[in-house]
């Protein structure tokens, strides 16, 4: 990953942007995507779509997700504490501890949740797990009329957001959700840049995935794409305690994961299988038994149907503030993007038969 590269990914891990607060991500994502892209827009939901050769043989729609889980300030009690609801998908017993930041509009507030402490616990609370709504941030300061004029009811709080290099390529962080894949969307057409090829392609920086796959319908309505991939992380299953039986054998570091099943158009997935053996990429594939619970569900649906395709970047404890990747397997998946659009020609057909 060149240095260009690098910021770029740090940036993305750095910058708040839970569902429905992307704006100024996609600002850092606009000014990114200038330097290659023939065309960026920011559609009225909120994506925004750089694109490439608009008037090629055929539309292509790379997709990554912009927003992470994160949380919604929603009350602020009478000593100064704020209670929030959830955006997306917590596990509360991951929430108990960590430092977060409230995005107010006066600049970021840190905190904190925690509960009271283990020696105060009655044995019954110690067994149990608090519920959302139960969980409160404490910001540290000692006056509600002072909590009141800084935190407006809605401002959104996400977890200490960082990059937090492990051992070699191996990062850690709570967004390498979807970072990681929308990394790999705009680096895939970075590496086309200057290069000949026929399609129109379209990078989609899509908004609201983790409250139910938003965005991507919004922005395949509009740009209304032939072929269609999105790129999110997959579990891992190369720690303690996770099924392979259920969840198949997914390592990091091992190449991206190529899905396979009936979300995922069967030309596709055989040509990016092709296009990975030829250059010598490494891939893993897992079964997808329905529609899967990223942004290819939805592409593949949008109009009459789009022949869509998911790569999944393997990440060990998703959706949590240390979720662990590794970056080599973003290398990988960007040039398996480039090489796949690369492949592609006038005429190619994409129906089943
Ligand atoms: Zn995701």
């Amino acid at each position: 990953m060149d240095a260009t590269a690098q910021e770029f990914f740090r940036q993305l891990v750095e910058t708040p942007s839970p569902s429905g607060y992307e704006q100024k991500i996609q600002r850092i994502v606009r000014d990114y995507a200038r330097s290659f892209a023939d065309e960026i827009r920011t559609d009225v939901h909120g994506n925004v779509i750089a694109t490439v050769n608009a008037g090629g043989s055929c539309r292509v729609l790379l997709d990554g997700h912009v927003d992470q889980i994160g949380m919604i300030v929603q009350h602020i009690d009478d000593q100064g504490f704020i209670y929030c609801l959830p955006i997306g998908g917590w596990d509360v017993q991951i929430l108990l501890g960590q430092r977060v930041v409230v995005w107010s509009a006066e600049g970021p507030l840190p905190g904190v949740i925690a509960r009271k402490a283990t020696h105060l616990l009655t044995d019954d609370e110690r067994k149990k797990i608090p519920e959302f709504h139960e969980l409160w941030i404490d910001l540290g300061i000692q006056d509600a009329v002072e909590v009141r004029r800084r935190v407006q009811i809605a401002d959104p709080v996400t977890v200490e957001l960082g990059l937090r290099p492990i051992a070699g390529s191996i990062v850690s962080g709570p967004k390498m959700d979807d970072s990681a894949g929308l990394f790999v969307v705009f680096e895939a057409l970075r590496r086309l840049k200057g290069k000949k090829f026929a399609p129109a392609v379209h990078v989609v920086s899509a908004v609201q995935e983790e409250i139910g796959l938003r965005g991507a319908q919004t922005a395949a309505f509009g740009i209304d794409p032939h072929l269609a991939i999105a790129v999110d992380v997959t579990h891992a299953t190369d720690c303690p305690t996770i099924d392979k039986r259920s969840n198949a054998v997914v390592g990091i570091g091992k190449g991206p994961v190529l899905f396979r099943g009936p979300n995922i158009n069967p030309v596709m997935f055989r040509r990016l299988q092709e296009t990975a053996q030829q250059h010598s990429l490494p891939i893993q594939i897992k079964g997808a038994n329905r529609g899967t619970s990223n942004d290819a569900n939805v592409l593949q649906l949008i109009r009459s149907g789009v022949a869509t395709a998911c790569l999944g970047i393997p990440l060990r404890y998703m959706h949590s503030p240390v979720e662990l990747i590794s970056l080599d397997d973003l290398e990988s998946a960007a040039e398996l993007l480039a090489q796949f659009i690369l492949s592609l020609q006038s005429g190619d057909d994409f129906t089943p038969v």
